[in-house]
């Protein structure tokens, strides 16, 4: 067997820098400059030779130079300081510990997950998202323990042929290298999880642990013996294959994760989690497998999944249809039937879990998102414009509900600042407010911290400015000529390469994968007028683009190919360039030196984004369509809306709307006021607008907010819930909520009247009446205790029909009647002017329930005699 390079690294260490070995394997050197300046410092060749990875240069370095590092005290006395640094930061109580009543661990499962460049299992904003939230919940000292898969291939390599045309390459990863440790039993062994396949195959797993600063993230690679090839290959690409090959890795992830993740706390007694947070649909099958352990204890599937359900946070990412998976039913039921993987499981309820039931739904397809919503007693989107589409795209599930009151919430994502934040920019914020407090400024947020850029002066913003923009010229024109000879050019035709892009000219970025929403090429919608921009004699601009079309999506290609065809022009090529293989680590260069940071999706589309987040930590304008963050967060002087064209159902119109839009705010607004160049050559309203971005949106974009947001109003709720649904309890909720069920078709809402009133009331009412409002309703086997019955009031539209109505709960004032009727009664105070109408419904109700929509149950008086409307004056 193979030893481990690192191990055998780790051997040829000389003793006083062994502790090397523990910062290189720890991946907090990803966000910690000081330890990467530590590794720099050790042969700062053979860093740039090794990319910046210090696995790789520990594997590389010369043993004449470590013997002498070893002798160096100057350096000896640096390591120590590093590695105590780092052992302070993954020991001490940090946020989460001064905090209380919180879950004891939670699990997080996606099936990609961004870090570093230096493990490249990602491949795009999903991933990167992961990868932000665990080093968040590091820095915040969350006990979170993160599982995913190892992909032999990670994602794609992108290069272009000289057409223009991607290529794709699937370098092998070589684990040996990877800064991954295998996960050991006692004695000695691999740990290792199975599953069982259809056949009586199985499909082995070995589990790889990643130190993610405090944080563990666990990862299964079926690349293993005893595997056949097929089974081997599961984990060989992320979102490669078919169907079934899909289907098998989100087995994997989430069956084997759960096992994985059970292996992990019994070896090394990390408390169990509490919670389990599903990012996006891929990793649900999470849920079946707690579920299956559950029955092995004896409740039934009712109970386990209410059991289940109480301590799962679900994450939709995507509004996009293409973006969700789907398997055909038979193909679920070959694989979790009766001899598949979850024995005592019944795979009729399994299938339930994932029909699309509502109006449109394909009866033949099992959707894991939908699986994941019924999973989970609490799910979000992730901005506040996604979560209300989010919920008009669910509704529905949630028959009967206005898609206002579909529970699903949202958290804004956000971005590791550490990680994302040049070393630059934070050295400027550390001149201005010292180190620890610039540092903690973008760990924890908060807004006085980031006030105090307010007092960078115009000047040091400036040179800060181009000194990065300066960085990313010369990063580019490296780029662009290594691409160029990959496509074939001779270096004596690369000469043009060496005056690629002005270090002073204002630069426009635009970077994302290319599903067709995101417009790669809404900029070449006019190219005469494009071409003007960049060529204007007096405000040119430059812009520099990269994307990624996925492997399968013919019609992205396409798209990198028209745009990498216009950047070929020689008459704008030194204006506009295109710069294959868009990754964290081009990102981490390419944000802070842009001026602007472009987005254009097909509004409502971009769930959030992140890219423009990044940017602006780094004092780059976002010049974007109000889609995601952006428009919740776009203030009218942080950066420029693109106006939105939302209305108009022809496609090419609508592009062509938004693209004279783009044009004419970078011509009339973005670009003037970047050249307004006064009093000491500096733009002092650009300058203003950075800090305001800075200020502005500093404290809000950070991951730190993201996690601590998910902390308080997802986790710390649903580790109450899951204490609290288990055992005999679950059994109980199970059972309640079948009764109700049963009997739901018979409760009705028979009369709403005015039973007194106080002050005048009529059809023009008087302002501050208050009516006491009488609700009959029946309520079949049901009692009283078993409902909320609600008084729905509020201001009305010409159609009387109730529009941002209040709910409030009557109260219970007589025993069932002769007829079974039950009486509910409480006062409505007329407040506000103009048309008004009430009416009342009831819904069912437990304290057990995380919302009272969580049924998709509700009773409602007949449309036509339900409101009661009147004119307020
Ligand atoms: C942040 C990031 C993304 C996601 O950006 P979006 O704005 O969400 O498209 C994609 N790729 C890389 C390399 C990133 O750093």
């Amino acid at each position: 067997m193979k030893a481990i390079r690192r191990f055998t690294v780790r051997t040829v260490l000389p003793e006083p820098l062994r502790p090397l070995g523990e910062l290189a394997s720890n991946l907090r050197w990803s966000w910690h400059e000081e330890t990467r300046e530590l590794f720099r410092s050790l042969d700062p060749a053979g860093w740039r030779a090794a990319e910046g990875d210090p696995a790789r240069l520990l594997a590389a370095v010369s043993e004449q130079r470590l013997a002498a590092l070893a002798g160096d005290r100057r350096f000896l006395r640096r390591l120590t300081a590093a590695a105590e640094d780092l052992a302070d930061y993954t020991t001490a109580p940090r946020w989460y510990q001064e905090q209380t009543d919180l879950p004891a661990a939670v699990a997080y499962f996606s099936p990609e997950f961004g870090i570093t460049w230096a493990l490249p299992q990602y491949s795009g904003g999903l991933g990167i998202l992961a990868g932000d939230h665990l080093k968040a919940a590091s820095d915040l000292g969350v006990p979170l323990i993160g599982v995913g898969l190892l992909y032999r291939h990670g994602y794609f390599r992108q290069s272009l042929d000289r057409d223009g045309w991607q290529q794709e390459h699937y370098p092998v990863l070589d684990r040996d290298s990877l800064p991954v440790r295998p996960l050991r039993e006692a004695d000695g062994s691999a740990a290792r999880i199975t599953l069982a396949l259809p056949g009586g195959r199985t499909l082995a797993a070995r589990i790889w642990t990643v130190q993610v600063g405090r944080v563990p993230l666990l990862l299964l690679d079926s690349d293993v013996e005893p595997n056949q090839p097929a089974e081997r290959d599961v984990t060989d690409r992320l979102y490669g294959g078919g169907s079934e090959h899909r289907l098998l890795q989100e087995m994997l992830l989430g069956i084997g994760g759960v096992r994985a993740v059970r292996a992990y706390c019994r070896i090394t007694g990390h408390p169990e989690p509490e919670v389990f947070h599903t990012n996006e649909g891929h990793a649900g099958f999470l849920g079946l497998e707690r579920i299956r352990e559950l029955s092995r204890e004896g409740l039934d599937f009712d109970a386990a999944l209410e059991s289940v359900r109480a301590g799962t946070v679900f994450t939709t990412h995507t509004p996009v249809p293409a973006g969700i998976d789907r398997f055909t039913r038979d193909l679920v039921t070959r694989h979790l039937g009766d001899d598949g993987e979850l024995p005592g499981v019944d795979v009729g309820r399994i299938l339930e879990l994932g029909r699309e039931t509502y109006p449109g739904g394909d009866p033949d397809l099992f959707n894991m998102a939908v699986m994941g919503l019924r999973l989970a007693q609490r799910a979000n989107g992730v901005s506040t414009l996604h979560g209300a589409v989010s919920r008009e795209m669910f509704a529905g599930l949630w028959p009967g509900f206005d898609p206002e009151d579909v529970p699903i919430t949202s958290v804004t994502n956000g971005v590791h600042a550490p990680t994302w934040v040049a070393p630059e920019v934070l050295r400027l914020g550390s001149r201005q407010v010292g180190a620890s407090r610039a540092e903690d400024a973008l760990m924890a947020g908060g807004t006085e911290r980031w006030e105090a850029v307010s007092g960078v002066p115009d000047a040091a913003v400036w040179e800060l400015r181009r000194n990065l923009r300066e960085q990313l010229v010369e990063d580019v024109r490296q780029r662009l000529r290594a691409s160029w000879r990959q496509r074939g050019a001779d270096d004596a035709e690369l000469g043009w390469t060496d005056h690629v892009l002005d270090p002073d000219v204002l630069t426009v970025g635009f970077a994302r994968r290319v599903p067709s929403y995101k417009r790669l090429t809404l900029m070449l919608r006019d190219k005469e007028r494009l071409a003007a921009l960049l060529l204007h004699p007096e405000r040119p601009i430059q812009i520099v683009v990269a994307g990624k079309a996925h492997p399968a999506d013919e019609g992205g290609k396409r798209l990198v190919q028209e745009l990498v065809r216009f950047t070929d022009d020689p008459r704008v090529r030194h204006r506009i360039v295109f710069l294959p293989d868009y990754d964290m680590r081009m990102a981490r260069t390419l944000y802070p030196g842009c001026d602007v940071w472009l987005n254009n999706p097909l509004r409502p589309l971009e769930a959030c984004g992140t890219s423009g987040m990044k940017a602006a930590l780094n004092g780059c304008l976002n010049l974007s369509v109000r889609d995601g963050w952006w428009d919740e967060w776009y203030d009218g002087e942080n950066g420029w809306a693109i106006p939105t064209a939302d209305g108009v159902a022809d496609e090419d119109r609508r592009d062509a709307l938004e693209a004279a839009g783009l044009y004419d705010l970078l011509e009339r607004q973005v670009a003037p006021r970047f050249y307004d160049q006064g009093r000491g050559g500096l733009p002092q309203r650009w300058i203003e607008m950075v800090r305001h971005t800075l200020t502005t949106l500093g404290p809000k974009v950070l991951a730190g907010r993201m996690v601590r947001d998910y902390v308080g109003q997802l986790y710390a709720p649903a580790a109450r819930s899951h204490r609290a649904v288990r055992g005999e309890a679950a059994v109980e909720l199970a059972r309640w909520k079948r009764r109700v069920r049963q009997e739901w078709p018979r409760v009705a809402v028979d009369q709403v009247e005015t039973v007194s009133v106080e002050g005048s009331v009529g059809d023009a009412a008087e302002l501050g009446a208050t009516l006491t409002l009488r609700v009959q309703v029946e309520l079949g086997g049901l009692d009283p205790s078993d409902v909320d019955v609600q008084l729905l009031s509020g201001p009305v539209d010409t159609a009387d029909r109730l529009t941002a109505p209040v709910a409030q709960s009557l109260k219970p004032v007589a025993r069932a009647d002769v007829e079974g009727r039950h009486t509910f009664e409480g006062p409505l105070t007329l407040d506000r002017t103009g048309a008004f109408g009430y009416t009342a419904r009831v819904l069912p109700a437990h304290p057990l329930l995380a919302d009272p929509a969580e049924l998709g149950l509700v009773a409602a008086p007949p449309e036509a005699e339900g409101m009661t409307a009147g004119v307020l004056r």
